[in-house]
């Protein structure tokens, strides 16, 4: 027993940690806030959970290029698959690029309109000559991770069609890819130790849990309930139906990428640990887990959707105004749009919930009423963000299994991944 005992820890020892770090985190946040700690000893102590957020972030631009920019055989090969599989859900309007005005348009700003964001989205779409960041100098709004990915891709399809001559690039890429994989092992050592700090310094910044539950305490648990409802009966039972596999199993597999996202509230920062969790130990074809996550963690947010929807219902009940049945499914709707707007950042929702709220004719100034609960709901709801982007990943390899079995030939191995 002991010897195998010895074994579990070895193999799943740093997912073992990662959930001891999320209970200390609690515990040790909950203690010094009896502590009544100054913000300067506060910020002191929030600081190697920025270091865990900044050793993610820096991850996230070579990752994505460096999956996205292979040759065109494999980008085309991949995008094959989604353009017969994927264009009956995502098709956009024709000609709703033509109607994008050339100007761009600060984006993300609660005084914006609606009409606005669809633009700002197009133009994320064709990134330059900010390719990296979506938002204009000096306001931090996020990496444009769908841009990037297009981007790469683009170069991916144009380097295959290049011949010999673009194969230096390839294989920088390549190794690149394979070196970020290598930090990620690495600095992996170093997140449960981030995740403590991470936690426990945010509860030490919240306002009073009493006075916050007894005003809050309904709405923040009905979203709850509708997020675990979500991702463990209806996520699973998607994939079981779909790919007849154990989605405990599947789960299971990427449970290290949860507890990340619980952490940091942010499924771009989660990116290279699903990636990991994916490849590792579900067994995903990296080719589709390279194109599906980032595009996951940008537009797939069923969390986002759901809490957006409660969050309107609630902020409708709060002001004694009724909705009827329409009324409720233009909110279903609409949150749904609004989460694909939303950044794959910590509280991104909180800002596009304004499109909800003005698609029924509610006050957007009320969301100052949701404020003091959505630092948790958020690190909830990019759970199953994540969730939802891996099951997606894991669909996708089931759906296209036979053609990337076939085409398992075509990718050639580079000296540094063999
Ligand atoms: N924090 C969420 C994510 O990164 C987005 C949101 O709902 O605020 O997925």
């Amino acid at each position: 027993v002991l010897a195998r005992g010895r074994a579990v820890c070895k193999h799943n020892g740093l997912l073992i940690l990662s959930v001891l770090s999320v209970i200390v985190g609690c515990l040790l946040g909950f203690f010094l806030r009896t502590q009544r700690l100054s913000p300067q000893e506060i910020s002191y102590f929030q600081f190697p959970g920025e270091l865990l957020m900044r050793m993610l972030k820096m991850l996230i631009l070579p990752l994505v290029v460096s999956r996205n920019m292979f040759p065109a055989n494999l980008v085309e090969a991949t995008f094959k698959q989604y353009r017969t599989k994927t264009t009956p859900v995502i098709k956009s309007p024709r000609g709703a690029a033509e109607e994008v005005p050339p100007r761009r348009i600060v984006i993300y700003g609660v005084q914006e309109d609606n009409g606005s964001r669809v633009q700002n989205f197009a133009l994320d779409l064709t990134p330059p000559p900010e390719i990296v960041y979506k938002s204009e100098p000096g306001t931090s709004d996020g990496m444009n991770v769908l841009g990037i990915v297009i981007f790469s891709a683009t170069m991916g399809i144009m380097l295959g069609r290049m011949g010999d001559s673009g194969t230096p690039l390839v294989s920088f890429c390549q190794c690149l890819n394979e070196s970020v994989m290598k930090i990620v092992a690495v600095a992996g050592w170093y997140f449960p130790f981030g995740i403590v700090f991470l936690i426990a310094g945010k509860i030490l910044e919240m306002d009073d849990p009493k006075a916050v539950g007894k005003k809050l305490g309904f709405y923040a648990v009905t979203v709850v309930c509708g997020l675990v409802v979500h991702g463990l009966l209806i996520l699973p039972l998607l994939y079981f139906l779909i790919t007849k596999k154990n989605p405990i199993v599947f789960i299971r597999g990427v449970l290290q990428a949860l507890l990340i996202a619980l952490a940091t509230s942010s499924s771009s920062a989660t990116l290279p640990i699903t990636f990991k969790c994916l490849l590792e130990n579900n067994h995903i074809d990296r080719r589709i887990a390279r194109f599906v996550l980032p595009v996951g963690a940008t537009i797939n947010m069923d969390g986002t959707a759901l809490y957006e929807a409660v969050a309107a219902i609630f902020i409708a009940q709060v002001n004694n105004y009724e909705l009827d049945f329409g009324q409720i499914i233009t909110i279903s709707i609409t949150a749904t749009a609004a989460s694909i707007g939303a950044a794959g950042i910590p509280q991104a929702g909180l800002v596009t919930m304004v499109i909800v709220l003005t698609s029924v004719g509610l006050p957007t100034d009320d969301i100052n009423l949701i404020i003091a609960v959505d630092w948790a709901l958020d690190r909830f709801r990019t759970m199953i963000n994540v969730l939802g982007d891996a099951l997606a990943a894991g669909i996708m390899a089931h759906i296209c299994r036979k053609d990337f079995a076939q085409d398992m030939g075509t990718e050639k191995l580079l000296p540094c991944e063999t």
